[in-house]
């Protein structure tokens, strides 16, 4: 199949609560994950993620979602610790697979004129 010409990748992402020696303070237990892909986050049914550790993973993820040189730190730690000081969970970001998107289809930006103002600040 040929690639649309306004095709690009992100990585999926799976984002897992992994146990340390220290107890766990927040209600997100080892084992416990969500998955991104694109713009959307899921939830397997019926488990919950609490909002204060989502809020300092989030930043990240779109990061983690795009290819990042293999010398860069982005691409080698996948550990990120919870923001809540006295709490042992920490969540790994794994990358899954990489899925095709088209920007023709998640912005109504045009790709062209986008082009044209990189060139007249460059
Ligand atoms: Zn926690």
């Amino acid at each position: 199949m040929k690639k649309a010409r306004d095709a690009f990748t992100l990585y999926d992402l799976r984002v897992e609560v992994v146990a340390t020696g220290k107890p766990m303070v927040c209600n997100h237990a080892a084992g416990d994950f969500f998955l991104v892909s694109g713009e959307n986050l899921s939830l397997p049914p019926g488990q919950t993620f609490p909002i204060y550790p989502l809020a300092a993973l989030l930043p990240l993820l779109p990061a983690k979602q795009r290819a990042s040189d293999e010398n860069d730190w982005m691409t080698t730690d996948a550990l990120i610790a919870c923001p809540d000081p006295h709490c042992g969970g920490q969540f790994r970001i794994v990358r899954t697979g990489r899925r095709t998107f088209r920007h023709s289809e998640v912005t109504r930006v045009p790709l062209e004129k986008r082009k044209a103002s990189r060139r007249v600040r460059g």
